[in-house]
């Protein structure tokens, strides 16, 4: 069965979700206001929302826990990767997975829960490495001392060019896409057939079968004016792009991903790194916890603190209150909430749209 649908929110998750409602053969409507400009090639510090701020690692694997919704989500969206990205990848929008990650333990009993967890995964592709091998890198990595898990199947997608082949794909798959903020969402009226009303704000009304909010912190607002309250807080990520004083050299040794007491290193070009994120409460990006994060709190070796500063962003997640990220709910029949992605939003974009995707077809399969 085929539904109109509309998903308001163009960040990694409603286009995602978007796409592939479109290549199910339903009729989508995609808005949000940043649909008005193209994805940039770099980010810049503007506003920016949670998906082109972010560093695109997927971290998947490297999970403590293995059973639960977040791991469900997580393996599912592992296993969905490989097949978004080959449908994804084109000359103009080229995409690709780049592996492995490595977690550095920041102390003998992480090591060893480390040690465990490796040990009883080694099929999901989870390796420890004990600290004497850890020396060979160039540049060296900051030096913890206790050894690491390499996880061969995790790393990293770029983030803005993945933005781009989707909408190079909404574009292929005749999705409606309409630069506004929704302002309102109306019910549909009692006695009619679905038909759920979205009025935008230059005040258009369009009638839908079904709705997808997507829209992160925005979400709120919109639940707000149904009588839905699901509370949200703003958590900023500050991310920093640093040049490496000293002659380029290919980056041997490292992975995709290096990650250190929950701080990414993403080595890029000759002698590129980004490093990030910060996490901050709120809306206002806090200058010390940009020095703190550069000096890995104090874990930084010489080069890193040597390195000059090329650039920096921030953008902001979206944690639910009160609640375990992301929330995926039917809200009322015909309504469905996929938000509140808070670290994991870009991970968790194939599984989320595999859960809207399917909610949708049991829906319209269930409605009279
Ligand atoms: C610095 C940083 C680094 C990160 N690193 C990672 C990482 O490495 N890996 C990872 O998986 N995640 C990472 N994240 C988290 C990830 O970016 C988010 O979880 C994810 O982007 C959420 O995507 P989203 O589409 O739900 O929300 P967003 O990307 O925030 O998009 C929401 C969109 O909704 C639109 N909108 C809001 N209200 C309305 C409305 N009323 N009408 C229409 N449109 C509306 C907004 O304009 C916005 O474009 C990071 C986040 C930050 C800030």
């Amino acid at each position: 069965m085929i539904a109109s649908i509309s998903v308001i929110g163009a960040g990694v998750t409603g286009t995602g979700t978007a796409w592939q409602l479109a290549e199910q053969g339903h009729s989508v409507l995609l808005a949000d206001p940043s649909l008005a400009t193209p994805i940039p090639d770099r980010p810049a510090d503007r506003d920016l929302n949670g998906s082109t701020a972010s560093l695109g690692v997927l971290m998947g694997h490297a999970f403590r826990r293995s059973s639960g919704r977040a791991w469900r989500l997580r393996q599912r969206s592992m296993a969905l990767w490989p097949a978004w990205v080959e449908e994804l990848n084109h000359p103009e929008s080229p995409l690709h997975l780049d592996t492995p990650l490595i977690q550095l333990a920041g102390s003998a009993d992480e090591a060893q829960r480390m040690q465990q967890l490796a040990d009883s995964r080694l099929c999901s592709g989870l390796q420890f490495i004990a600290n004497d091998r850890l020396d060979e890198a160039d540049p060296v990595w900051p030096q913890a001392g206790h050894g690491a898990m390499l996880s061969e199947r995790d790393g990293r997608v770029d983030p803005l060019l993945l933005l781009k082949a989707l909408r190079r794909s909404l574009i292929q798959h005749n999705v409606e896409r309409r630069a506004t903020n929704v302002v309102e969402l109306r019910r549909p009226g009692s006695g009619t057939r679905r038909q759920w009303r979205l009025i935008t704000a230059e005040g258009r009304n369009e009638s839908v079968d079904l709705v997808v909010i997507c829209s992160a912190l925005g979400s709120i607002q919109l639940l707000q004016s149904l009588g839905h309250q699901r509370p949200m807080d703003a958590v900023l990520g500050q991310v920093l792009e640093l040049q490496l004083n000293r002659p380029a050299k290919p980056w041997s040794g490292w992975p995709a991903v290096l990650t250190c007491g929950g701080i990414n290193l993403i080595p890029h070009g000759h002698d590129r790194m980004w490093i990030g994120a910060t996490l901050e409460p709120g809306v206002n990006a806090d200058p010390a916890a940009t020095e703190t994060m550069k000096r890995l709190n104090e874990l930084a070796p010489s080069w890193l603190d040597d390195a000059q500063l090329l650039g920096q962003w921030h953008g902001l997640r979206a944690r639910p209150r009160g609640k375990p990220a992301p929330l995926l709910e039917e809200i009322e029949p015909g309504l469905l909430l996929a938000s509140g992605h808070y670290r994991n939003g870009v991970l968790l974009a194939p599984a989320t749209a595999e859960w809207v995707s399917q909610h949708i077809h049991k829906e319209l399969l269930t409605s009279p």
